[in-house]
């Protein structure tokens, strides 16, 4: 059995998990038919609806944790009802998807049952043995990796799959109430905050970004760089550096921790051009670099690279795009 923990997302199937139900099927399908089952924690609105959405994306039967211990979300007590829903099922796979419940979860369940995980799947080469490719270093670099214990745990990643239905009938619907130790209740997450508007959004989807790293020299260094976004019509990113010394916000921030930006024009100025950054601009389609330094990796890997001073460079584009638009 191949068994996967499906998030909700206003009382339906979460994306990530309806992607993470396609890979399952892939699965099943090389393995000559695996049944699929989904486990579930919490509160379900809509059982009838959720269990002919998961038929329709091959779930044959659903284990639905109930009970007070799962009023809220914990990742060691879901843990705890998956481990009981894997043991109900004998299942060989156990998967979820690579959201940070769905690696949490696994997580707790791998040091559980002491076996190893693969975090972010994005495919798999073979079944015997269980052989998978996922990414690391924030999608920088793929990695493959063979779990020769069962169960095998993994979680796939974002995006990587597609969530396509296909025709089946409703999934069974079982309740378990598992037992959970007080010690699993201990961590729980109890409200939540109002979510803000995504500030990064506008970085995200940005023709012309300019960047800004430590180069700037501080808070006050950025007036030349805000200029030459506005003159461009683009918007500002910056360096982890930039975010964690406070000098501009974090939303701003490109790299792996930061958002994924693929503009047209990427100006990275006083950027060393560190992996971690990289792995958040490295689909920009034309990089003109702006360093000090010849030889920082954002320079030779730039399309175009400017060795200077970014105080001295970006005021003098500035002036010379100022003189030709007047
Ligand atoms: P530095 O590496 O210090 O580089 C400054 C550059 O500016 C140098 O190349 C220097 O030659 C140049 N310079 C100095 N003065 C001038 C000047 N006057 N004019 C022109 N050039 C000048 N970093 C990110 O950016 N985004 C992330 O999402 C991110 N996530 C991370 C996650 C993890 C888990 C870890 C461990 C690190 C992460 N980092 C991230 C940090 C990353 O490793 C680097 O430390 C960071 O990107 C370096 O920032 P920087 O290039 O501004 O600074």
């Amino acid at each position: 059995m191949i068994l996967v923990l499906v998030e909700l997302e206003n009382g339906t199937s979460a994306e990530v998990s309806l992607e993470t139900l396609a890979f399952a099927r892939s699965l099943s399908e090389a393995g000559g038919g695996i049944a699929i089952r989904a486990v579930l924690v919490g509160d379900v609105p809509d059982r009838d609806a959720l269990a002919a959405e998961l038929g329709r994306h091959g779930v044959s039967e659903v284990r639905h944790a109930t009970g007070d211990a799962f009023d809220a979300y914990g990742g060691a007590s879901w843990a705890a009802a998956v481990q009981a829903a894997r043991a109900d099922t004998s299942s060989v796979v156990v998967t979820a998807a690579g959201t940070p419940r769905g690696n949490e979860v696994l997580a707790h369940l791998a040091a559980r049952l002491d076996v190893p995980m693969a975090a972010n799947v994005v495919a798999f080469s073979g079944l015997s043995p269980f052989t998978v490719t996922r990414q690391v270093i924030g999608g920088a670099a793929l990695e493959e990796m063979t779990l020769a214990t069962r169960p095998a745990l993994f979680t796939v990643a974002g995006h990587s799959w597609v969530a396509a239905p296909v025709d089946g009938p409703p999934a069974a619907w079982h309740e378990f109430s598992p037992e959970v130790a007080e010690a699993d209740l201990v961590a729980r997450v109890h409200s939540t905050g109002v979510k803000e508007a995504d500030e990064s959004g506008s970085l995200k989807s940005a023709s012309v970004v300019v960047g800004a790293g430590r180069g700037a020299g501080g808070p006050g260094g950025f007036a030349a760089v805000d200029e030459l976004a506005e003159l461009l019509g683009g918007v500002v990113g910056v360096s982890r550096v930039v975010t964690s010394l406070g000098w501009r916000p974090h939303h701003e921030q490109v790299g792996q921790t930061g958002s994924r930006i693929s503009p047209d024009l990427y100006i990275p100025c006083g950027i060393s051009g560190a992996i971690q950054h990289w792995a958040g601009c490295a689909s920009s389609k034309v990089i003109l670099a702006i360093n000090t330094d010849a030889e920082a990796p954002m320079m030779t890997r730039a399309t175009y690279a400017v060795v200077g001073d970014m105080h001295e460079v970006v005021p003098a584009i500035n002036e010379e795009i100022r003189s030709r638009r007047s």
